[in-house]
């Protein structure tokens, strides 16, 4: 009898560690980006290699961009992380500055930030699993080496877990930010998190910045948040066959 109970006892310790393992738990704080990456013990630096900035990713999306790293430097196409996690005071900044300088009504500001900035504490970039690469301007992917760093990321980020989660807006993507062919996202994380983010974050935690008040209103959560492809058996199918290449 005791020995039954012992070998039970151990059984769920074991399962629950186990399920601890393969579900992360996320706070608020890590889906909102109210923390130092430099002291989260999930986060890394981004190897001098492809960054010349200090920039900061989940270890994870870290180890996933420098398998893909390699494999582009192979085939002759050069990537480098020009941004990465942004917590929400940096993200502030961005939304303040654009505030300040852009025209119009409240709702109106907001609308043209929105056209590629986040609101802060709704950014994928608070994540760690998002990043640019090499460059954020639009023009720089339609011709030369851009237009051939996209095509190779369009065909193989895929094989080390990085997805578009802002493709050009159509049958595929119907609502959001505009198109970004620099932002890189690691889906087995971000999906986690996104999640997460869908259970906890409500439009009352929405708070800090001029123009938050309008959040709800601006229907941020759907348009934005949720504004990305839906790729889970996609992607899902991807990881079985490219953890084992
Ligand atoms: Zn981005």
């Amino acid at each position: 009898m005791k020995i039954v109970f012992k070998i039970s006892a151990l059984w769920v310790l074991l399962m629950f560690l186990s399920s601890a393992k393969t579900l992360p738990t996320y706070t608020k704080t890590d889906l909102m980006g109210a923390f130092n990456p430099e002291s989260h013990d999930g986060f890394t630096a981004v190897s001098s290699r492809y960054s010349n900035q200090t920039i900061y990713m989940r270890k994870e999306a870290h180890e996933a961009f420098i398998k893909m790293a390699k494999a582009a430097a192979k085939d002759g196409i050069s990537l480098t992380v020009v941004s990465g996690t942004r917590n929400k005071d940096r993200q502030v900044e961005i939304w303040s500055n654009k505030w300040e300088r852009f025209k119009g009504d409240d709702v109106e500001k907001a609308e043209e930030i929105l056209l590629y900035s986040s609101m802060p504490g709704t950014s994928r970039h608070h994540w760690g699993t998002d990043i640019d690469i090499n460059s954020v301007e639009p023009e720089f992917f339609e011709q030369g080496a851009g237009a051939k760093t996209y095509e190779w990321l369009d065909a193989n980020a895929h094989k080390f877990g990085y997805f578009q989660p802002y493709i050009k807006k159509g049958s595929e993507r119907k609502k959001g930010y505009r198109e970004e062919k620099w932002h890189w996202s690691y889906y087995p994380t971000a999906n986690q998190l996104l999640k997460a983010y869908q259970r906890m974050v409500t439009y009352q935690d929405i708070t800090g910045f001029p123009g938050a008040e309008y959040a709800q209103e601006l229907n941020i959560f759907d348009r934005f948040v949720q504004g990305i492809p839906d790729l889970n058996e996609e992607y899902n199918g991807f990881f079985q066959v490219s953890k084992n290449p």
